[in-house]
């Protein structure tokens, strides 16, 4: 499923978005269309423990430098 993580400049909020086709995603708290699409790398690890607390003892290594809530350094 094309899952991607986005990023509200607006609300300084991240959220998951299912994207069909050519749709443009919307900030789903402030609607703006000025968010930016992060890389789906952290995506798929997020989607595999529901959220937020995913490897942070594991200390896998992710994207580097992935934090458990954040992921600015993976997509941006
Ligand atoms: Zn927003």
């Amino acid at each position: 499923m094309p899952i991607y993580e986005y990023f509200c400049d607006k609300c300084d909020k991240k959220f998951e978005m299912l994207v069909m086709g050519k749709e443009t995603p919307v900030c789903p708290e402030c609607g703006t269309e000025n968010i930016k699409r992060l890389m789906s790398a952290c995506g798929f690890i997020s989607k595999g423990s529901g959220g937020e607390t995913v490897g942070a003892s594991a200390g896998s290594s992710g994207c580097g430098t992935c934090s458990s809530t954040s992921c600015s350094t993976c997509g941006v």
